[in-house]
């Protein structure tokens, strides 16, 4: 199906977010734009809903944890440069977006790690909570045990989401990256964007992935447009995924074709692995959008005064073979 190459209507608010799960974070933030409020608070509200989603375990709770059996979470907020917040290695947390919102408004800095992040979120009385849900930790288990990864359809009996994504996808080889990503333009004409993960699973303790460092998985430019990513990490790091995004747009690329430059640049960079797969989605300030992914079975989830949509990329670099 051709997609997501409508021309919107200024004025008409638009939410589009990586993965088809995307849509229920967009149940929680559409009302926001409706209502004609901003897209920082759609985007963070989408973000706080799917990190509260156990049946999600790759963001919040449910979250598939590192190495020795820890869940930890990264997240970023982006209205401009002048503007944005990120949080990294929450252990204690679950609403990770809602805290780099947080450290946007209300401190000098950008970006809050670590424990130190853990205590500024309890500064700002932001509870704190157990994220290992008993599925992942089950998951965690078995992966210790014997190697076995995690099936997220057929070992942990997911539900099936509106649209079927990669999360929720039979037929999916790759396990394990699904950060939600969601980007949002108001009744305003105003661009945000938020993302929130819980990283790779199994990774090591202490790594960070593209999601919370800005221009890597999140980048908006007010005057140009904003992307975000989901998939493996370290390949969008490479290539500064998200601004390259936004810079192709800038020097008048469509969106997606804006994508499948960094989707071409990750390629010259790295020897792609059969597990790899990079999926970004795009809007650019007037409200025209685009997606692309390296291989099949990434899925986006659009949500405009239509209604909600669950839409295959507009481009996949390598089609025959999914993700
Ligand atoms: N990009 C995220 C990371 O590398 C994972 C994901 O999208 O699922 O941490």
């Amino acid at each position: 199906m051709p997609i997501m190459s409508a021309f919107m209507t200024p004025g008409t608010p638009i939410l589009l977010s990586t993965w088809s799960f995307g849509l229920r974070g967009h149940a929680a933030a559409w009302p926001v734009l409706e209502a004609g409020g901003h897209a920082i608070d759609a985007v963070v509200d989408a973000c706080t809903a799917i990190e509260a989603d156990p049946e999600v375990d790759s963001v919040g709770y449910g979250g598939l944890p590192d190495r020795d059996g820890q869940v930890t979470l990264d997240a970023c907020v982006m209205q401009s440069p002048s503007s944005c917040g990120s949080v990294c290695c929450l252990r204690h947390h679950l609403h990770a977006a809602r805290i780099a919102r947080e450290i946007m408004d209300s401190t000098s800095h950008v970006m809050l790690v670590g424990e130190a992040a853990d205590a500024y979120a309890d500064a700002v009385g932001e509870p704190r909570e157990n994220l290992l849900s008993p599925e992942a930790a089950k998951a965690w288990e078995s992966w210790k045990r014997d190697g076995t990864d995690v099936d997220q359809v057929r070992d942990a009996g997911r539900p099936v989401d509106q649209g079927g994504g990669r999360l929720f996808d039979a037929e999916s080889r790759w396990a394990g990256h699904d950060t939600i990503g969601t980007l949002a333009l108001d009744s305003m004409g105003v661009l945000a964007g938020a993302c929130s993960t819980s990283g790779s699973p199994w990774k090591l303790p202490g790594r960070v992935g593209d999601s919370p460092i800005v221009g890597h998985g999140l980048y908006v430019d007010p005057d140009i447009g904003a992307v975000t990513a989901t998939g493996t990490g370290e390949l969008v790091m490479g290539v500064c995924g998200a601004m390259l995004g936004v810079e192709e747009m800038r020097r008048g690329a469509d969106p997606t074709e804006a994508l499948v430059t960094v989707l071409q640049r990750i390629e010259s960079a790295y020897e792609l692995e059969d597990n790899h797969q990079v999926g970004l989605v795009a809007i650019r300030r007037d409200g025209r959008i685009g997606s692309a992914s390296l291989r099949g079975g990434f899925k986006v989830g659009y949500t405009s005064i239509d209604g909600d949509e669950v839409r295959d990329p507009e481009h996949v670099s390598h089609p025959g073979e999914s993700g």
